[in-house]
């Protein structure tokens, strides 16, 4: 990214090709993929987490939450009158930050996802999203930075590998991918050849070392995204843009490999920015990517 700003890359290519839709909540950028898809980002702030309102024809999903500065649940009913099930592709700060004002809910059945729901992130964690130059929109009316947190919520669905979430003549089938966090999923639509990423994959800064990664299993999502790549042609992705060629999937997955063999030799060194997580962390750099690894992932293995 050289020494400009994070911002500097706005508005990304896609977008230019996609029909902006106008909305009474202009804190997020609203663009119409087909009648059924919107991508809903948040491009005001720095995580530019990307939301995707997938609509059949009995209810509509919500992937994921986004950072909850704005008002998702409002600009959504102004989407669709369908009932809407917010699904989260995990449970990191950027991806629950909405979660407590929807109705229906559901997330990966494990213990990150469970105590997600029962605590909710406070000021500290949720604040991250706040600092520095993070933010440069302004905050939509009745946002409060001094008391941003996330409440606790009501998963009402808890999902296993290999559910199927049907909306009415569309379905979408999930896929535990556990390695940016233990409870990620991916969602497939084999229909439309489209695989919801998550985390997985991005056009932006991918990473195997916040709490709850696990840079082997990773690898293993990835390897497993791969093999369903004659499932799907495009990307979607909870980060930056939309629609990325489905080939960017091996591109991960050899990234993630040569990582985790040892193969690379330039990297970055940094510490990790999440707070109370102070760990040394090597950034990859590749194409359309870069890959961030905890450091003592390679002590450990010249140890055993
Ligand atoms: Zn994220």
């Amino acid at each position: 990214m050289g020494g400009g700003n994070w911002w500097d890359v706005l508005p990304r290519e896609v977008y230019s090709t996609l029909d902006r839709v106008e909305t009474g909540h202009p804190w997020y950028s609203v663009y119409r993929i087909h009648d059924w898809l919107y991508a809903i980002l948040e491009d005001g702030q720095y995580d530019e987490a990307l939301m995707y309102l997938v609509i059949g024809e009995e209810r509509a999903v919500l992937v994921d939450g986004g950072t909850g500065i704005g008002r998702l649940d409002l600009l959504v009913a102004e989407l669709t009158e369908k009932p809407v099930l917010l699904l989260l592709t995990h449970t990191h700060n950027d991806h629950i930050g909405g979660c407590s004002v929807f109705d229906e809910i559901a997330v990966f059945d494990d213990a990150m996802g469970r105590e997600s729901a029962s605590e909710g992130l406070g000021r500290e964690k949720m604040g991250e999203m706040l600092e520095g130059d993070a933010v440069v929109r302004e905050y939509p009316p009745g946002f409060d930075p001094e008391n941003f947190y996330a409440p606790p919520y009501v998963v009402t669905r808890w999902l296993v590998d290999g559910d199927v979430v049907d909306l009415g003549g569309r379905v979408l089938e999930v896929l535990h991918t556990p390695g940016h966090s233990n409870d990620h999923v991916c969602l497939l639509d084999r229909d439309a050849r489209y695989l919801y990423t998550g985390d997985i994959y991005y056009t932006g800064a991918v990473t195997s070392y916040l709490p709850g990664g696990d840079h082997g299993a990773f690898i293993e999502s990835c390897r497993r995204l791969v093999g369903l790549m004659p499932f799907y042609d495009w990307l979607m992705p909870a980060h930056n843009e939309p629609l990325v060629e489905g080939g960017q999937m091996g591109e991960m997955l050899r990234a993630a490999e040569d990582i985790g063999a040892g193969r690379l030799s330039e990297y970055t060194e940094r510490r990790s920015v999440a707070a109370n997580y102070d760990v040394p962390v090597r950034r990859f750099q590749f194409d359309r990517f870069s890959l961030s690894v905890r450091a003592d992932l390679f002590s450990d293995k010249a140890k055993s």
